[in-house]
């Protein structure tokens, strides 16, 4: 059995929770203790019963509580070697805390595989996480699509991943200076509906039966806005939404679904 719940999706903070039989893992601690805790508690997730937490990248987003949650639960952070370092200076934890891999790795009875994301941090990672035939995949903050991810992803049943924005809404942002907009749509910035769409085309192809929007920029998109832009492209190339695959959205600071693989 293995389980994957987005906790909280945004720009304003992210948490997923994976959680198989034996063990159970947060990717990201983007949101301060105490509404972690509200978030654990309506997934009616035990604190105390997370033996990991996975960091995507050090963008505050992803990491504003991790200190605060391994303070308090002493939870180790499992990080590849490659960006102990940031996570440990952005954090400003000690090195203790960390456990260092080089490898995929296996964590009770998951195996975690990572897999590099083009994005404007120092390094980011995605992640796969299977536990007997059931696998699951997370990837957001994507500048672009590569078909390195693509692998990855397409092993998955269940993918999170990331539809941050509406193209025209984000063009026609009069609050959103030029150079943020360049970034946001530059190939280490963020990825767009449309271009997730075309990445689910892809996904089809492959494993994946469910994908959940991720990383939905409050600004420029809603979930609707999101749903409804892949669903129409999904038609176009053939593929119909709730009978070829199932679409979810994850919100920002609202649990979603839990989608449990036996
Ligand atoms: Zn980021
Ligand atoms: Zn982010």
């Amino acid at each position: 059995m293995l389980k994957i719940q987005t906790l909280s999706s945004g720009s304003a903070g992210n948490i997923t929770f994976i959680g198989s039989e034996q063990t159970n893992l947060l990717v990201d601690i983007g949101l301060p203790l105490s509404l972690t805790h509200k978030l654990l508690a309506e997934a009616k997730i035990d604190p105390n019963s997370i033996d990991g937490i996975l960091i995507t990248h050090e963008h505050s987003d992803h990491i504003k509580g991790v200190a605060e949650f391994i303070t308090k639960y002493d939870t180790p952070i499992y990080c590849h070697q490659k960006v102990t370092r940031i996570l440990q200076s952005a954090l400003k934890i000690p090195l203790h805390h960390f456990i260092e891999f080089t490898d995929d790795l296996t964590i009770g009875d998951i195996l975690v595989n990572y897999f590099p994301v083009p994005h404007d941090s120092r390094f980011c990672l995605g992640y796969t996480f299977t536990c007997h035939n059931a696998t699951v995949g997370i990837a957001t903050d994507i500048g672009q699509m590569t078909s390195t991810m693509l692998t990855y992803l397409g092993a998955c049943q269940v993918v999170v991943l990331e539809a941050n924005h509406d193209i025209p809404t984000l063009l026609q942002n009069p609050n959103y200076p030029e150079w943020l907009k360049r970034r946001i749509l530059g190939n280490r910035g963020h990825l767009s509906n449309l271009d997730c769409a075309r990445a689910i085309v892809k996904l089809h192809q492959n494993q994946v039966t469910q994908v959940i929007l991720a990383h939905l920029s409050e600004k420029n998109n809603t979930p609707n806005l999101a749903y409804n832009t892949v669903k129409q492209f999904l038609l176009t190339q053939g593929i119909r939404e709730g009978q070829d695959i199932f679409i979810d959205v994850a919100l920002q600071s609202k649990i979603g679904n839990c989608y449990c693989l036996e």
